[in-house]
């Protein structure tokens, strides 16, 4: 196991990733898709919660956070949001955000 992953600073990436998707959050209209996402080089599991608003251009923002497989077994994807806020950190990225990754914490910006 890499202790220094690049997954901890841009999440896990094309090709280095194996996702399950776990569902759909429909709630105010966001629709948001929320998928778990094993990196294949270091085994961290995440949970990725991202969505956009097609009307409206540079809206697409994602947000990715460690997690364990009990975490996000029985997830469902309307309580995707609350466990990411819950995490120590979680990274946010997406065009709304000019398409830098960022490490943040507590509530989701721009969500
Ligand atoms: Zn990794």
């Amino acid at each position: 196991m890499s202790r220094d992953c690049n997954c901890l600073v841009e999440g896990p990436r094309y090709p280095d990733l194996k996702s399950t998707y776990i569902g759909e959050d429909p709630s105010n209209g966001r629709y948001a898709d929320v998928t778990a996402i094993e990196c294949s080089r270091c085994r961290r599991l995440w949970l990725k919660y991202g969505f956009e608003d097609e009307a409206t251009s540079r809206s697409g923002r994602w947000y990715e956070g460690l997690v364990t497989p009990d975490q996000v077994e029985d997830l469902a994807p309307l309580d995707a949001p609350a466990l990411l806020e819950s995490l120590p950190w979680h990274l946010r990225g997406g065009s709304y955000f000019g398409g830098k990754v960022i490490r943040s914490s507590g509530p989701l910006v721009g969500f």
